[in-house]
């Protein structure tokens, strides 16, 4: 018996085998027509806006689907968890440490992903700069920034950025790309302009106060429950998980 490769699939689905594979792929093109959307709304080009696919706690196989699929930029949050992905992984993925980063584990991260969103204290930064100094590579990372002053989020207030820049912008082997944040948790996404547009008017106030020649054009900002307005208030990077991958789960860990 043959069966066509629609009446295959359906058998599959059914049979609850094919559903992630197939599901991934479409969630992400959904995820990515809403960014060109909000692109428009703006009239922003959607080459400025690149979408990290958050996988953490997500199986290798999901993130294999997206990658023959075309995506590149992963993001993770638990560094031994993304030691292993590295590792088993193709190389051409671009890693995005999204999460808090010790400074024990810094050299985990160092040399081995893209950018590191999470730079939320001078020590950390130093040591990145160490570290990076020591394997001669430059690291791009982002300034952390708690905009909207939650107790339980890492990150600098507004304020403390360009006192900041002004102690660690000269640190070799180091590179302040950009500016992240993480909005509370809303199911409105409107709630979160205000903290967008302040991020975006700190990069502005830093690129024009000329500290150590800082010309900062990465804004990460943006997850499931905000990333349309993000991308109307100027992201340059989202990252999104659930709206792919589905809720996550956590009892296992
Ligand atoms: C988990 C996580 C995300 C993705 O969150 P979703 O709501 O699943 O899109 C984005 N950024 C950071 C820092 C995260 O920890």
């Amino acid at each position: 018996m043959s069966l066509s490769t629609d009446r295959l699939t359906d058998y599959l689905k059914k049979e609850g085998i094919l559903v992630e594979e197939t599901d991934v792929i479409r969630n992400r093109d959904a995820v990515l027509e809403e960014i060109a959307d909000a692109c428009r709304r703006s009239g922003r080009d959607p080459k400025e806006v690149t979408l990290i696919a958050v996988s953490k706690t997500k199986p290798e196989e999901m993130i294999r689907t997206l990658y023959a699929a075309g995506t590149r930029d992963f993001g993770e949050n638990y560094v031994q968890e993304l030691d292993g992905k590295i590792a088993d992984l193709p190389d051409d993925i671009r890693w995005h440490m999204i999460g808090h980063l010790q400074r024990n584990k810094v050299r985990y991260v160092v040399g081995r992903t893209a950018m590191i969103h999470s730079v939320d204290s001078l020590r950390l930064a130093e040591e990145i700069s160490k570290e990076s100094v020591k394997k001669n590579v430059i690291s791009r990372v982002l300034i952390e920034v708690n905009v909207a002053q939650e107790e339980n989020k890492f990150g600098f207030r507004l304020d403390e950025v360009k006192p900041f820049l002004q102690q660690a912008g000269t640190l070799p082997g180091i590179r302040f790309c950009g500016l992240m944040t993480s909005a509370p948790y809303t199911t409105n996404p409107e709630d979160n302009r205000e903290y967008f547009r302040a991020l975006k008017k700190l990069e502005i106030d830093i690129n024009r106060s000329g500290i150590d020649n800082i010309q900062m054009d990465v804004l990460s900002m943006g997850m499931t429950c905000d990333y349309t307005v993000a991308v109307e208030e100027g992201a340059t990077c989202v990252r999104v998980g659930t709206a792919i991958f589905g809720a996550r789960d956590y009892s296992t860990r």
